[in-house]
């Protein structure tokens, strides 16, 4: 196999033992080779380790002659907003988004604000095994420019697409959990300038994440459901990390897994805009695709990963985007997920439609969906996958992304092997729990059995 560095969501390790400073520095080197003198720009997120990595990748980065345009600390889509619209070569973000602590990671991302592409880091990774780089003469080493600034102007443009008069006169209550991560630098800030009475918790940006996991996941945010009751706010917003993911809680302390956030997101959306393009993953809730066809909206399911549903957006110049965990991209403020806007349009949208939070989410069909994991060797990965294929009984089956297979009564599953895990997800949903519950087991049985069939070969 190919000597590998980038995963499906950059360079991500732990950090002095995968990714130790020599590798990030001559990672570093590779980038600003790739990235040819130009300009790039340079974020971080609060991990202990954030700090001593933009030291090492401005090192790289001028050393090769780049010009560093380093925006400090910031959550990741402020930074993509900002290298899109930034005249620059591309833009460099360190983070390991919800990671456990101890990781890092490197996201390099083209001038358009979305990661690169996998032929660009393929590009990257040749120069940096083969050490290609050629560092700068002495006279021609770049600098670095401050452009720490950049938040502002990035929150005016998530502003610019709410009414911000009506929000303002809702004078809503929320509760913000960034999880001691960047989102705290933007999200209640945001809200407050929308005129909402915030209070944060989790809100000292803490690389330890000493308040919760950086995952926002149901069950990590119970501190969130607690103190949105409490308070009495109108919702709760939590973000991940590096704050490109929202999940939301509503005013009676209930917390909403992503697609029920973004199919209300999408129904308002296309009730001004009939007609639209709504791209999402094919693991995203079939409630998506209701949703599309109740109020005149066309489907692009995608195969799972953020980046591609930002590709597939940007090729068919979609305006709206969104993933099960928590990820909404409004392409017309950037066509990458962002945990601010998410925040911004749901206050939009409790404002428009006078309704409370619970109301408007429990107007939208329920559905109920289980994801679990099957240790499979990557060896024999694909020869699983061939088996299911083969065996696979239902309704109609989608190749997207793994197998699809729905069936008639409104459930599916999704088998796939993920890119980087020697695992196979397995995604159910179904209008009953039970129904959801049997269909995972049925089908981990079913995995299993290929597994050790294929095993056995
Ligand atoms: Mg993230």
């Amino acid at each position: 196999m190919e000597k590998r560095l980038f995963g499906t969501n950059g360079v991500r390790g732990i950090v002095n033992k995968e990714l130790t400073p020599q590798i990030v520095f001559e990672l570093s080197l590779a980038i600003g080779a790739f990235f040819n003198k130009g300009a790039v720009f340079l974020g971080r997120d609060g991990r202990r380790s954030s700090e001593v990595f933009s030291y090492l990748v401005s090192a790289g980065l001028m050393e090769t002659g780049c010009i560093v345009y380093d925006a400090g600390m910031l959550p990741t889509p402020a930074l993509q907003w900002a290298t899109r619209r930034g005249d620059v070569n591309g833009g460099v973000m360190i983070t390991a988004s919800h990671n456990p602590p101890e990781y890092n990671g490197i996201k390099v991302m083209d001038k358009d604000g979305i990661e690169i592409i996998r032929e660009k880091e393929e590009n990257i990774e040749k120069i940096y095994f083969n050490k290609e780089w050629q560092l700068s003469t002495w006279d021609r080493i770049g600098k670095k420019i401050d452009k720490s600034y950049m938040l502002e102007e990035y929150k005016e443009s998530i502003k610019s697409f709410i009414d911000e008069e009506k929000v303002k006169a809702a004078r809503f209550k929320v509760v913000v959990d960034p999880g001691n991560g960047v989102g705290a630098l933007v999200t209640p800030y945001l809200l407050r300038e929308l005129g909402c009475k915030v209070l944060t918790i989790n809100g000292n940006i803490d690389g330890t994440f000493p308040g919760r996991f950086p995952e926002p996941s149901l069950e990590n945010i119970s501190d969130l459901c607690t103190a949105v009751k409490a308070f009495k706010a109108d919702f709760g917003v939590a973000h991940d990390g590096d704050a490109d993911r929202a999940i939301f809680v509503d005013e009676r302390g209930i917390a909403h897994w992503g697609d029920r956030t973004f199919a209300l997101i999408e129904k308002t959306f296309l009730e001004e805009n009939p007609g639209e393009t709504i791209v999402t993953p094919i693991s995203s809730s079939k409630v998506i695709g209701e949703i599309a066809q109740l109020y005149g909206g066309k489907i692009v399911w995608t195969e799972v990963g953020s980046t591609i549903v930002s590709r597939r957006m940007q090729e068919i110049n979609a305006k709206l985007g969104g993933e099960e965990n928590g990820g909404i991209f409004y392409g017309e403020h950037i066509p990458a997920r962002d945990g601010a806007m998410a925040a911004a349009l749901i206050a939009n949208i409790l404002a428009k439609t006078e309704k409370p939070l619970s109301q408007l989410l429990n107007e939208i069909p329920i559905y109920y969906s289980i994801k679990t994991k099957v240790e499979c060797p990557h060896s024999i990965k694909f020869k699983v996958l061939e088996m299911i294929k083969e065996e696979v009984y239902g309704e109609k089956i989608e190749t997207i992304d793994g197998v699809k297979i729905w069936f008639s009564n409104d459930s599916w599953v999704l088998i796939r092997p993920s890119g980087t895990e020697p695992i196979y997800r397995l995604f159910a949903e179904a209008k009953t729990e039970e129904q959801a519950k049997k269909l995972v087991s049925e089908y981990k049985t079913k995995i299993k059995a290929f597994i050790k069939k294929a095993e056995e070969k």
